[in-house]
């Protein structure tokens, strides 16, 4: 029998005896940076922008010439210039003077608004008519608006997205400081087991979980190391842990960790260090160990791909963020069940949805079918002695 816990616990453990941010931060060019974790706090070294801009084209100009202008009675004022994009006029702005910039352009010392060009007309040589008065900073960015030297923008352990990319490029940070990933080691065990681009043989299957627990290694940003398929046998899975190990900060292995005769996974982490939980009050996922060898986290994952997908996404991928120093925690959302849905009793049990808007369609999973995970977007738990709920029940989902 298996002392088992339920996963709540197992996921405090987890992160608690785990997931202490190492700190460990690197620096990557910008086009490295989409997706990874803020390293430190980022501050603006610059004003930005770093001087004041017009937001339209058309004229630069001392409000104050303009007051009182009409289409009936236009202020007359002398163009004494451009202040062309990258090349900017940089004489004060004289009363009675305006100077014309285009949309982004800088905008003269003196000048405090811009003029539409669609309230101005030439009236021959330098001289142009304006028929409508501004404000004073009217269309204006001023020197700072967006960023103010030495203002936070971006906060440690943000992830990084398209925009975020953006701010540093305008600020002319372009070696990110990001925590490092972590390395995760991926073993599967099993000796019906075979690669997927191998033909099958009778009584054998896929490995699944080699490629299904990389990628989902890789959409939290981590490095998966892919040892590949080991036999169900204690020496070789031995040998083949004790190899992967000083390579990574995780280990994954799965398949073999019930108790049967071929199940080895439960001797070897009591060999290499602590076992510290066998066994998870939900289903599926019951035959999981998590172990600690020499203050590294090592998962024993069930072989069905369906539990280990779970148990990944529950235990797993909070550590993997929280050693990134993003947000262990995920988001669920609420929705209502389309259908009533059964549960057996004494263990928690996921769930499968299809999420649409703010109702979750229950999707019927036979233990392992890993295509049934494909078919669903979401999942929620229903709680340990809960007999099922109701069409139209309110659940708390996880989008997967
Ligand atoms: P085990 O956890 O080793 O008892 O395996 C439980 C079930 O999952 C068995 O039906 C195995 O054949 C299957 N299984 C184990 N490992 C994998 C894998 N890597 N890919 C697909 N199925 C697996
Ligand atoms: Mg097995």
């Amino acid at each position: 029998m298996l002392n088992v816990i339920p996963i709540a616990e197992a996921l405090s453990l987890v992160l608690r005896q785990f997931g202490n941010n190492t700190g460990r931060v690197e620096k990557v060019g910008l086009q490295y940076a989409p997706g990874r974790y803020l390293g430190e706090d980022v501050t603006a070294p610059e004003d930005v922008p770093a001087f004041d801009r017009s937001t339209v084209d058309g004229f630069a100009v001392r409000s104050s010439d303009l007051r009182g202008c009409s289409d009936a009675i236009p202020a007359i004022l002398e163009k004494t210039g451009k202040s062309l994009m990258g090349q900017p006029y940089e004489k004060p702005l004289l009363p009675g003077e305006c100077v014309y910039v285009p949309t982004g352009g800088a905008v003269p010392p003196e000048a405090d608004a811009m003029e539409m060009i669609e309230y101005t007309e030439p009236l021959g040589g330098t001289q142009f008519a304006f028929f409508r008065p501004v404000a004073p900073g009217e269309n204006l960015i001023l020197r700072g608006e967006d960023l103010r030297e030495g203002e936070t923008i971006l906060h440690s352990g943000r992830n990084l997205g398209s925009a975020d990319i953006g701010t540093l490029a305008a600020i002319g940070i372009t070696e990110v400081p990001v925590f490092c990933q972590p390395v995760v080691g991926i073993i599967s065990t099993g000796d019906e087991l075979v690669p997927p681009d191998e033909p099958l043989n009778p009584g054998q299957i896929r490995d699944v979980n080699s490629d299904m627990l990389r990628a989902a290694v890789e959409q939290v940003n981590g490095i998966a190391v892919k040892r590949g398929i080991v036999e169900d046998d204690y020496d070789a899975l031995m040998e083949a842990c004790n190899e992967l190990l000083p390579m990574v900060d995780v280990l994954l292995v799965s398949g073999g960790t019930s108790m049967g005769e071929q199940d080895n996974m439960p001797k070897i982490v009591a060999e290499m260090g602590e076992m510290l939980v066998h066994g998870l009050a939900v289903k599926p996922g019951k035959p999981t160990i998590i172990g600690d060898v020499g203050g590294k986290a090592v998962f024993g994952l069930p072989g069905n791909p369906v539990a280990a997908f779970f148990i990944f996404d529950y235990l797993v991928k909070p550590l993997l963020l929280a050693l990134q120093s993003g947000e262990a925690v995920t988001h669920p959302v609420e929705a209502r069940l389309t259908r009533a849905v059964s549960s057996n009793h004494g263990r928690e049990e996921f769930i499968l949805v299809r999420l649409n808007g703010s109702e979750a369609e229950p999707v019927p999973s036979k233990s392992g079918l890993i295509s049934t995970v494909s078919r669903a977007n979401a999942y929620f738990v229903i709680p340990r002695d809960q007999e099922g709920l109701p069409k139209g029940a309110l659940v708390h989902v996880t989008r997967l």
